[in-house]
């Protein structure tokens, strides 16, 4: 799945939290994982062999609930949906980025690679994957006439205003 959509899964995720700084840290949650990932920049040989181990298994995920737990506002709550954010990375991987993009969740410990078979996994550019970023943004737009805010307060509140002054005028023009 596209980082984008990662990262809406894991704004959506972060709703039930009062504080932005909460929200932004059950959104990284859901965008850390692929860090693994960097790696293509140094070597295209490094991002074949580990994308997909040091940030996809459940070890990493407990490493984000401690580091939430730490510097969240709202401790526990913060740190049980960066755990559950952390997981839906995993489950949109394990669903929607096609063969061969196995996750090995209880790496180092077991080095067992889970995959799920068709008709629970999509390539990355399938219109299964179109169709939840669609979905995420609908929810998305919901949010923000209903709570004011959307997912870009995750880099501007400011800019984040003038998007939901637009949702209102379109979704609300006759109340
Ligand atoms: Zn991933």
């Amino acid at each position: 799945m596209s980082p984008i959509t990662h990262g809406m899964i894991g704004w959506i995720i972060s709703q039930p939290l009062e504080k932005r700084r909460d929200r932004i840290i059950v959104t990284a949650a859901s965008l850390l994982p692929d860090f693994d990932g960097a790696g293509a920049i140094a070597s295209i040989d490094y991002y074949a062999r580990y994308h997909h181990i040091f940030g996809h298994n459940i070890f990493f995920g407990l490493l984000l609930t401690l580091i939430a737990l730490k510097f969240g506002v709202d401790k526990i709550k913060v740190s049980m949906l960066v755990f559950i954010s952390f997981n839906s990375h995993i489950l949109g991987d394990l669903l929607g980025s096609g063969h061969g993009w196995g996750v090995p969740y209880f790496w180092p410990l077991n080095k067992t690679i889970y995959e799920f078979s068709s008709p629970f996994q999509w390539e990355l550019d399938s219109w299964q994957n179109l169709l939840v970023t669609a979905f995420c943004i609908v929810v998305i737009i919901i949010i923000g006439v209903r709570r004011k805010r959307t997912i870009i307060e995750i880099f501007s509140i400011k800019t984040d205003n003038k998007v939901v002054a637009i949702f209102n005028r379109w979704f609300r023009s006759e109340g």
